[in-house]
């Protein structure tokens, strides 16, 4: 995919690049006291949801179009660049008429492809950034064909918003991170921004910091984060809008890590780090190796004694014992259950295949 890095896109872009604002437009007053606020934290980027998709219907739904002439006023007395959410060609033309600097699609929309192909249509020959969220389902690939659908209509500006995936009833996060699906989506794609909106997966203020922070040490190119000068009079998302204050707090709170290093004796001590680590995988690949020979030696005594493959009691003892053996190592026995549950698999499948040699 031909796409333009963030220093490209003609934007006063930060690293990392920061885009603050609203979960809705409310009124001309809170917009402009929002952004007055955000101004004085150093954002430059403002969100701003003109057009709201809502989960439940008669809640609010955006102030419409009514919004622009309060957006355009605060581009010209803040001198910032604005970001509002598209969810259909009509969202597009308005937004394009009313000098939007930003658009992005929405977690719903990109859940539909016949959503994203209309979008795309509309933006033919536009030259605009467009960050596109990841769909509400944790599908990879969903998620990629948005970001194709609107690259082959011509954008080039293109970044992409990790904002969780739905769950059912998750106590801790309002929407699941998955961290594995945007490492998956930045490894595949190391040329394509990256940003983490951390207000839409913590759904609370509280836990805002620790997602920001975990996203900054994997890398991520930016953050999207809701503010509202009064968060608990807002009409959405309330309890997740943090007060320009407090964002600027966070802000100077997080540490960004450099990917590159120029100092010499650390990239040496790096090197010598990752090499003891290549050389502790072989080690822990060969033991599994000779774990699985094993496994098959005594597939071929099962066999030879008439025994089943699975024996439940001997599985009881081995889930019992080696979460135990893992606390003494000071590993984490959920992890040790997990590799364990893939390694009986294996074991289970080995033992088959012993059984059906001897069969034919
Ligand atoms: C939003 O950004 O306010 C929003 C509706 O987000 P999402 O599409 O991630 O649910
Ligand atoms: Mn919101």
């Amino acid at each position: 995919m031909k796409t333009y890095p963030l220093k490209d896109w003609g934007l006063d872009i930060q690293n990392p690049l920061i885009i603050a604002g609203p979960c809705s437009v409310e009124t001309a007053e809170q917009l402009d006291k929002t952004v007055e606020g955000l101004v004085k934290q150093g954002v430059k980027i403002i969100r701003a949801g003109v057009w709201k998709p809502r989960t439940r219907p008669n809640t609010f739904e955006g102030v419409g179009s009514i919004a622009f002439p309060w957006i355009q006023e605060a581009k010209e007395k803040y001198k910032v660049k604005f970001a509002v959410e598209v969810a259909s060609p009509a969202h597009v033309e308005e937004a394009l008429k009313n000098n939007i600097d930003l658009l992005w699609i929405g977690a719903r929309s990109t859940a539909n492809p016949f959503t994203v192909q209309d979008i795309a249509d509309s933006l033919k020959g536009v030259d605009i950034p467009v960050l596109i969220k990841n769909p509400i389902n944790p599908d990879l690939a969903l998620w990629i064909g948005a970001l194709e659908r609107i690259h082959e209509a011509g954008i080039t500006k293109i970044g992409a918003i990790h904002r969780g995936f739905s769950n059912f009833n998750d106590t801790h996060f309002r929407n699941s991170p998955m961290w594995q699906i945007p490492i998956e989506f930045k490894t595949r794609f190391p040329d394509i921004p990256l940003i983490n909106d951390p207000s839409h997966i913590c759904g609370k203020r509280a836990l805002i910091p620790q997602v920001a922070q975990m996203a900054l040490d994997l890398n991520f190119d930016g953050l999207m984060i809701e503010s509202h000068f009064h968060p608990d009079a807002a009409w959405s998302d309330a309890e997740q809008q943090l007060r320009p204050e407090d964002l600027g707090l966070l802000l100077a709170s997080l540490k960004t890590r450099q990917v590159f290093v120029d100092d010499p004796a650390f990239a040496s001590q790096l090197q010598s780090i990752r090499e003891q680590i290549d050389d502790t995988d072989r080690e822990i690949l060969e033991l599994l190796s000779r774990r699985m020979g094993l496994v098959e030696k005594v597939g071929e005594y099962k066999k030879i004694n008439n025994v089943a493959v699975f024996q439940i009691e001997r599985w009881k003892k081995v889930f019992q014992t080696r979460p135990e053996w893992a606390i003494a190592l000071n590993l984490n026995p959920e992890f040790v259950k997990e590799l364990y549950k893939m390694i009986h698999t294996e074991s289970i499948k080995k033992q088959t295949e012993v059984m059906e040699r001897h069969l034919s």
